[in-house]
């Protein structure tokens, strides 16, 4: 490591100062300190989110679900509000990394990142949520913005994110067992105005599926998920796996998402 300053403010107005000053934002480290230890990020000055009460806190109003910046992934898994209104999120948070991951990765952090690969991305994306933050509330259809990048400015942190309860909703992926991210994801979730598909793992960023969407609106069997032929021109092919053989995995998980959420 390198010298670099750390300042630790009580409230998200003192926070925001700082990182529109220039600071970086630090939440459990899961991704930053590793990136500052490989020098692909060399910020002369951090700013623990950890000290910030504003930041805690899961609540739920009626149909809908409020989740704090800073809830570690582990507190989300075993939140009963969670469990009970939007299990799948719970599912999802519990299947995160490994022990020392859930324990200090936060969902503010996860969804800031933006990894092509995090499993979050894909709840907040498949689920219609609203990203919180110190200036403004934004939906996450228009949150997302490809390869680490989202709608966030340089001086904005995210507070919160705001969950609509699903009537139904899974989450389905392929462990990648070396960085244990998901290989693809797909996270998939039934409200009355329809069906939303999320991917992640698959492209340069979580997107949602309108092909299966349209299918599951009109039929939601795993039939139906099946029938959609996945265009793999603009998925990704690495060493891990080709392009066709993430087409596939989008449409298999999604209709395993779909008999889960059968029964
Ligand atoms: C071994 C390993 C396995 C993992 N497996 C998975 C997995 O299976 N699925 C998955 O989804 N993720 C996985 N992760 C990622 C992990 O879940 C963390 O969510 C992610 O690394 C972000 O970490 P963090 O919350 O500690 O944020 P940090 O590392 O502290 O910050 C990440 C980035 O977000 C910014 N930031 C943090 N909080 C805020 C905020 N409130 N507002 C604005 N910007 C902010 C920081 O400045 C930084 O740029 C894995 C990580 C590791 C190390």
């Amino acid at each position: 490591m390198y010298a670099f300053t750390l300042e630790r403010p009580a409230s998200v107005a003192d926070a925001a100062r700082l990182v529109g000053a220039g600071a970086k934002p630090l939440a459990g480290g899961q991704t930053l300190l590793a990136s500052m230890k490989l020098r692909l990020s060399a910020p002369e000055q951090l700013v623990d989110l950890g000290g910030i009460s504003e930041l805690t806190g899961i609540r739920r109003d009626g149909d809908t679900l409020t989740v704090g910046a800073m809830s570690r992934h582990v507190e989300v898994a075993n939140n009963a509000d969670v469990k009970a209104a939007f299990p799948a999120l719970a599912d999802l948070a519990s299947r995160i990394g490994d022990r020392q991951v859930r324990a200090m990765g936060t969902i503010g952090g996860s969804v800031a990142n933006n990894d092509p690969a995090a499993c979050y991305p894909s709840a907040v994306l498949g689920a219609g949520a609203t990203i919180v933050t110190s200036k403004r509330e934004i939906a996450a259809d228009d949150f997302f913005l490809g390869l680490f990048t989202t709608a966030l400015e340089e001086d904005e942190l995210i507070t919160a994110i705001r969950f609509p309860v699903p009537k139904h909703a899974a989450y389905e992926k392929l462990r990648q067992k070396a960085s244990q991210f998901p290989l693809v994801g797909v996270f998939l979730a039934q409200y009355d105005g329809g069906v939303r598909v999320a991917v992640t793992g698959a492209g340069n960023g979580v997107f949602r599926h309108a092909g299966l969407e349209e299918a599951l609106n009109r039929d939601f069997t795993a039939a139906s998920a099946a029938s959609v032929k996945i265009d793999a021109s603009e998925l990704n092919s690495d060493l891990h796996a080709s392009a066709a053989y993430r087409a596939n995995l989008i449409s298999v998980l999604t209709q395993r998402a779909v008999a889960r959420v059968l029964g």
